[in-house]
């Protein structure tokens, strides 16, 4: 199916009185669009379509564990991510380059300003991710992808760049320039803070 207002309603409209699992490619489909719903599929039971008596429009309701049926807004389907911005979905690229480095490091994990042991996150330490960001778009060849490709993280919902040599030479480029340390929530806070 295309990734349009018209084909999905046009389709919904067809599954009026539907009510039953969604396991059918084209349920799939449209659950696996919905920012909410992408990373749950396998937790929603049933689905139906009715007409709302309210306004005559399609509602789309689903239903988890026997529960009562909820109504799911169709047009999240077909809607890009809210934080659509090139710099979350650039931050999102190489998210699982920083999980790499931090498994990587041997124990006991501290923090590099206080030496605590709790909620450790990893810092871009030396130049900031911002920085190389900013320094790899201005590389005149490095124009990302039209937004009509990008998709988004099923599970953190942050916007996700398409697969090609874009997101390659950034997840490279970003690689060879980025360096880390782990800190603790709150010292992380303050060096955010300071910049
Ligand atoms: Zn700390």
């Amino acid at each position: 199916m295309e990734r349009s207002i018209t084909v999905l309603r046009n389709w919904l409209e067809s599954q009026l009185g539907f009510n039953g699992p969604p396991t059918s490619p084209e349920w799939q489909l449209v659950l696996s669009w919905h920012p909410s719903w992408a990373a749950r599929i396998h937790e929603v039971q049933t689905v139906r379509v009715r007409r709302s008596r309210l306004n005559n429009s399609i509602q789309l309701q689903l239903s988890m564990n026997g529960r009562r049926y909820f109504t799911i807004s169709w047009h999240a389907c077909i809607s890009p991510p809210k934080e659509g911005s090139l710099e979350a979905a650039m931050r999102e690229a190489i998210g699982y380059q920083t999980r790499i480095w931090k498994a990587r490091q041997p124990k006991p994990w501290l923090c590099a300003t206080c030496r605590s042991p709790t909620l450790l996150q990893v810092d871009h330490n030396g130049t900031p991710l911002k920085t190389i960001i900013d320094t790899f778009l201005e590389q005149s060849a490095n124009t990302a992808p039209d937004r009509s490709l990008w998709g988004f993280n099923a599970r953190t919902h942050a916007p996700r760049l398409p697969k090609g040599a874009f997101v390659q030479n950034w997840r490279a480029y970003h690689s060879t320039h980025a360096q880390y340390q782990l800190l603790c929530r709150s010292c992380n806070a303050k060096k955010g803070a300071r910049v």
